[in-house]
């Protein structure tokens, strides 16, 4: 199998997206990443998400020597969205590492629905969370086949539904091969926006009841950033969200954002509410708009 998008760093996502169900690849995330694994015990339950409440509490996490969270809290209210904003290097994506127990802390706690998520069977956690980021990457296996990682042995009719939720469905049907059509071969190229949109199809059919969204950075066309924004919208539906959000209109509709600077967070609130509040979370909006403008001019 090869990987017809090459980061080597990314198979930690693999090995999340996947749960236990494809032992090849994880084989080939601890071979190629020397990063501790964490181990179940034999206490180890499986998580059966309820609310899917998440909570972090005064939660602290080094690599090495380099502090990434100083004592992080906050809470993502079970089927609401919730944002992460921050400066780059303020701890979000660490956040999400640690949601998924890439890691774990050196001081404080990650819980879901009121529990230890240490006290879950690792792949039992992974199976309740669906990651979309910005760097979404495909194997070099068809259409049809990325899309079903999310759900291994998934009907064509389900596969189709999920595709046509991601407003993935009309471009893969003008594919020269369709659904069949290989990713990363060329001839199929494929845009950042439509890998996105096979990302979200995956995730869709995976329908796992918490999503972590790392939003892209890189300005799309408007008309892949549309539908990409409305496929998200409808992924989101009842499922915990956490969002790593850059662009403010995904902010302005998040239940409650919670801005990281270095490894805290400083502010939580509405948008409104925090930029009445003229800290932080106002100078990052003003520095955004600041440089569309100047994009614009
Ligand atoms: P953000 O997503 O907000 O940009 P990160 O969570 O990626 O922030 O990073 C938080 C801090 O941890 C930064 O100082 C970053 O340099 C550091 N960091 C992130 N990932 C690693 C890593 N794999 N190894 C060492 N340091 C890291
Ligand atoms: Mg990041």
């Amino acid at each position: 199998l090869l990987l017809a998008y090459d980061p080597a760093r990314r198979l930690a996502r693999l090995n999340v997206n996947l749960g236990k169900q494809i032992v090849g690849l994880r084989l080939m995330y601890e071979l190629v990443d020397r990063e501790p694994a964490m181990k179940d015990t034999e206490a180890s339950r499986d998580l059966e998400v309820r609310g899917g409440r998440i909570e972090l509490k005064d939660v602290v996490f080094t690599y090495g020597e380099s502090a990434a969270l100083s004592g992080t809290s906050f809470v993502a209210e079970p089927g609401k969205m919730t944002a992460l904003v921050g400066a780059s290097g303020a701890g979000k994506s660490t956040v999400f590492a640690l949601i998924e127990r890439f890691y774990d802390p050196a001081s404080g706690a990650i819980q879901v629905d009121g529990e230890d998520i240490r006290s879950f069977k690792i792949a039992s956690l992974r199976s309740q969370v669906a990651y979309v980021g910005q760097d979404s990457f495909l194997f070099n296996i068809s259409v049809r086949e990325n899309i079903a990682v999310g759900k291994p042995g998934a009907t064509q009719a389900e596969i189709e539904e999920a595709a046509r939720s991601a407003n993935a469905h009309d471009f893969i049907a003008r594919l020269p091969e369709g659904y069949e059509t290989r990713c990363g071969e060329a001839g199929s190229n494929l845009s950042g926006g439509q890998r996105q949109r096979i990302a979200i199809a995956r995730a869709m059919l995976r329908d796992a009841p918490i999503l972590l969204l790392d939003e892209a950075t890189s300005a799309l066309d408007a008309e892949s950033e549309a539908k990409i924004q409305s496929a998200l919208e409808k992924l989101m539906q009842g499922r915990t969200t956490l969002v790593i959000a850059h662009r403010l209109s995904t902010v302005r509709h998040a239940y409650k954002i919670h801005v990281m600077d270095q490894g805290k967070v400083i502010e939580s609130g509405t948008h409104d509410e925090l930029y009445e509040h003229d800290g932080t979370y106002r100078r990052l909006c003003e520095l955004q708009f600041q440089s569309r403008n100047q994009a614009a001019e």
